[in-house]
Formats: structure tokens, C-alpha cells, sequence
């Protein structure tokens, strides 16, 4: 499917209402710069590569922002799904925020937990990139990329496993991740798509 820069711009503004946060370009910003060194004071993550690669998000109180490294609708057509896929893997964040208070201490102090909550927003992101392209992220080089989160050989096998059982849902058309569905709807609506449906999952019933 092809997208363009409107429909990439538009998407952000409709998840970042949905989800209720603020998108803030990374930047020079004093705040930033902040955020950075205590990630790499935490030996969470290098100040540099946090400021010029990833997109970072903050939900604390009444601070409720996701901080991005690109312009948001600009790029090759692969960094526009890329850009969904990341807005989407963000909302997960903020809804593991928003559903447990202790989410982003947790986050921040436990390589374990960190692993947990990367799978779970990686789930979203294979689940996007299946749903543009119809190919599936590798888990591995998912679960690889954990490293640059500080994340140890143990953590980062678990997250494998996870990210494996769930390529295996995605293959066969089912999307978990409930920022996922919220976002393929709105694409569904957005380019009239009619042949791609949403599967959830049915509990079984035991007799
Ligand atoms: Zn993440």
C-alpha cells in the first residue's frame, strides 16, 4: 500500500489525540538534552544515539510526550511505514504507561521489565509492517536490536520467544496488539481497504 506524506502527518495527529500525548520533534532542546544523559548516566542508552535515532516516549504524570528524530511525513516511502510502524509501537508504550502506574520506573530499572515492554510494542510493530508490506520483521533482528536498550543476552532471548509466537499470529492474519487494530482501522477507512480484516482472538470454552 502506498502512503503519503498527508496520510503519514495525518495518522500521527489521530493516535496522538487518541492516545492523548504530544509530539515533540528531538531537537537541541535543553529538556532533551536532560532526558539523554540521565538514559546514559543509567547506562540505559547513549546520549548520542537517543538524540539522533530513536524516538523516545515520556509518560510521567501529567507529561505525556513522544519525542521524534524525523520529520514526520518525510523520507523514502520504507521511512514513511517505518514512521507509522514507530507511532504505533509508541502508543503501546503509552498504554502500558497508562495501564500500570509503575510502568516507566520499571521501564528504567529493570533490563527484564524493559524486555517485557519492548516485545509487547515490537508485537505492534511487526503487526504494522506485516500489514504495508506482508512481510514479517525478523524476531531475531528485533530481539538483536535490544541490545542498543542495555539489554542483556538472557532478556533479549525471552523477547525472541515472544516476538516468534507472535510472527506466528501475524502470519495468519491475526493482529493482538490493540493499538494495532485502533490503527489498521483507521488505514482500512483512510484507502477503503475491504480485503484486509481484523482477527481476533476467541476465548475458548471449556465444557
Ligand atoms: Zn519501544
Amino acid at each position: 500500500m502506498r502512503v503519503t506524506e498527508k496520510d503519514v502527518q495525518d495518522f500521527w495527529k489521530y493516535m496522538a489525540k487518541k492516545y492523548d500525548f504530544k509530539v515533540v520533534k528531538k531537537g537541541d532542546s535543553d529538556e532533551m538534552k536532560i532526558v539523554g544523559q540521565a538514559l546514559d548516566q543509567m547506562n540505559i542508552q547513549k546520549k548520542k544515539e537517543f538524540l539522533e535515532q530513536y524516538t523516545t516516549t515520556v509518560i510521567f504524570g501529567g507529561w505525556r510526550c513522544v519525542y521524534v528524530p524525523f520529520e514526520i511525513g518525510k523520507g523514502s516511502h520504507a521511512q514513511l511505514i517505518h514512521q507509522i510502524a514507530t507511532c504505533v509501537h509508541e502508543c503501546q508504550h503509552v498504554v502500558q504507561a497508562d495501564r500500570e502506574v509503575a510502568q516507566q520506573i520499571k521501564y528504567l530499572t529493570s533490563d527484564a521489565s524493559r524486555a517485557y515492554y519492548e516485545a509487547d510494542a515490537y508485537r505492534a510493530t511487526m503487526e504494522m509492517h506485516w500489514y504495508f508490506t506482508g512481510r514479517i520483521l525478523s524476531p531475531k533482528s528485533l530481539a538483536n536490536g535490544l541490545k542498543s536498550y542495555s539489554i542483556g543476552k538472557a532478556d533479549r532471548r525471552i523477547a525472541e520467544k515472544h516476538l516468534i509466537i507472535a510472527s506466528k499470529v501475524v502470519k495468519r492474519g491475526g493482529v493482538i496488539t490493540g493499538t494495532s487494530k485502533v490503527a489498521i482501522r483507521w488505514w482500512n477507512r483512510r484507502k477503503k481497504v475491504t480485503s484486509f480484516r481484523n482477527v481476533s482472538l476467541i476465548p475458548l470454552k471449556v465444557a
